[in-house]
């Protein structure tokens, strides 16, 4: 049966539509649909989509409950071990993680376990929600830097076992990179991550908003006057590169970064708000990431013409495939092998275009990749009212340069081991802090592993905690 059916697709708003709205792409299954794709799980008895899976979802038993109509129950399995699970149906990478090892996957199709996931998170949230499981308080204490999915997930496993977690946000407004970054069209905000934010919170997580760790408080602050028991920091990788390139501090070039922050946090895209977000007729986004794709599909949907321009071949894209289709399939213009020498100005101090080279893919490096090189006399002008960088970002240095004997690396991350032990006694670390900018699970694995790490440390002895190494 299983290996007979085809997999299935979820429904999608129609591209030309879509391009014109921020209302969500991915319209989700119906039930019967989420019932028929999980009857071709196999129920492996060594399921490699689990081990694939940073945060260790039970797959097999969510995805077993689905296909016999239990939404409820399948909810309860996946709360075990996420607390972002409609969050995470939407934006993680599968087809590299559990989809990536699902056996189905090996001859034909694997199970859009992404899918059904989403379709379990919003079932659950629509008609019988999750109750997270807590314990009695043992009167331990832990702060939490940054509202992230590393922050959040840490926080959960911290509750569920009786401590006392209080997240510290920068921003008014908690979730990170989900509330600020991925756009509503891919994620939307208050059905989602605020309904799955406030469900932590029901569960006994406190969130402080608008409280900078290194300015309103320090870390040690955190353990010697509020006497927090350990810290957790987990404030992500928000600071963007730049290209160091003739004209890049010309009117009209933005981080994505701020780009989306506009659009996303402070809904540049509805008419009831007053953030100023400036398009203009063209846009060039450069870069070739997730973040140059949201970037990209927002400026499209506020009614520019947009080219992303990237210096490698569409193989080379490190976007997930799914955001390189919607982008094309909505109407944005991709200039591959490309790459930007100069922002050129219009004679008043704006930008009019990019001076760019055509590149080449070498032969490849001991990494096996193709690094990309100039090809002489290529030079080109493409014109641009906007130039959205979207080139990476890297930890911001306040919270480092406040907290003494904290080590970082040369990328500025904060040097942590598996667990998110820091150089710092009581001090842990993970998300993309520690590994620079990576993924939604991959921050909420840190956060688990750390949470687990927090309580060990807090059940030794208490002198033993106190030593220093
Ligand atoms: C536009 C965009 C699109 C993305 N798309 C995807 C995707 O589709 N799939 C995917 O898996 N990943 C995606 N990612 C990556 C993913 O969102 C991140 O890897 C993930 O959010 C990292 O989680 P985190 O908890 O470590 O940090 P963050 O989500 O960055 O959260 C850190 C939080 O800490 C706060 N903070 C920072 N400094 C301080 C301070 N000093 N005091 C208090 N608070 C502070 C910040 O305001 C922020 O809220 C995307 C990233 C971006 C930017
Ligand atoms: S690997 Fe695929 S078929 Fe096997 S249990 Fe996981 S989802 Fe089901």
């Amino acid at each position: 049966m299983a290996g007979k059916i085809p997999r299935i697709e979820a429904r999608e708003q129609d591209p030309q539509t879509r391009r014109t709205n921020f209302q969500e792409v991915c319209l989700g299954y119906t039930a019967d649909e989420a019932m028929l794709e999980a009857t071709r799980c196999l129920q492996c008895r060594n399921p490699k989509c689990v081990s694939a899976c940073p945060v260790n979802i039970r797959i097999p038993a969510f995805i077993a409950a689905t296909a016999q109509g239990r939404f409820a129950e399948a909810a309860e399995i996946i709360a075990l071990d996420s607390c972002l699970p409609a969050v995470c149906g939407r934006v993680c990478p599968q087809e590299t993680q559990c989809e990536g090892l699902c056996i189905l996957g090996v001859r034909g199709q694997a199970v859009n376990i992404g899918k059904l996931e989403r379709f379990v998170a919003d079932y659950s949230r629509e008609h019988e929600p999750v109750v997270l499981h807590t314990a009695p308080a043992n009167g331990r204490r832990v702060a939490i830097v940054g509202s992230g999915p590393a922050g959040l997930s840490c926080a959960h496993d911290l509750a569920k076992n009786g401590y006392a977690p209080t997240i510290f946000e920068a921003l008014h407004k908690a979730g990170g990179v989900l509330e600020y970054g991925i756009p509503e069209f891919r994620l939307p905000k208050e059905t989602v991550v605020k309904s799955e934010i406030d469900n932590l919170k029901k569960a006994g997580v406190r969130i402080e908003t608008n409280v900078i760790i290194g300015r309103t408080l320090t870390v040690d602050a955190l353990l010697n006057d509020e006497a927090f028991d350990a810290v957790f920091i987990a404030s992500g990788a928000g600071l963007p590169k730049f290209m160091h390139i003739p004209g890049e501090n010309l009117n009209g070039v933005v981080s994505a970064n701020e780009f989306l922050t506009r659009t996303n946090l402070m809904r540049a895209y509805d008419a009831a708000y007053d953030t100023p977000v400036y398009t203009g007729r063209r846009v060039a986004v450069v870069g070739g990431g997730n973040v140059a794709m949201d970037a990209a599909r927002s400026a499209l949907r506020l009614g520019a013409d947009v080219t992303v321009v990237y210096r490698r071949t569409e193989k080379e894209l490190p976007a997930r495939v799914e955001e390189v289709h919607h982008a094309k399939e909505e109407g944005v213009a991709f200039r591959m092998l490309a790459n930007p020498v100069a922002v050129l100005d219009d004679g008043r101090g704006w930008v009019r275009g990019l001076r760019c080279v055509r590149m080449e893919l070498g032969e490849p490096d001991e990494s096996g990749r193709r690094s990309p090189t100039v090809v002489e006399g290529s030079e080109f002008e493409l014109e641009a009212d906007t130039v959205i960088m979207a080139l990476g970002t890297s930890p911001n240095p306040l919270i480092a340069s406040t907290t003494e004997g904290l080590a970082i690396d040369r990328r500025g991350c904060i040097v942590a081991d598996e667990h998110g032990t820091t150089s710092r006694k009581g001090v842990f670390a993970g998300g993309d802090t520690v590994t620079g900018a990576a993924t939604v699970i991959l921050a909420m694995g840190a956060g688990r592993r750390a949470a687990a790490a927090i309580r060990r440390f807090l059940s030794e002895p208490d002198d033993a905690r106190r030593q220093t190494d």
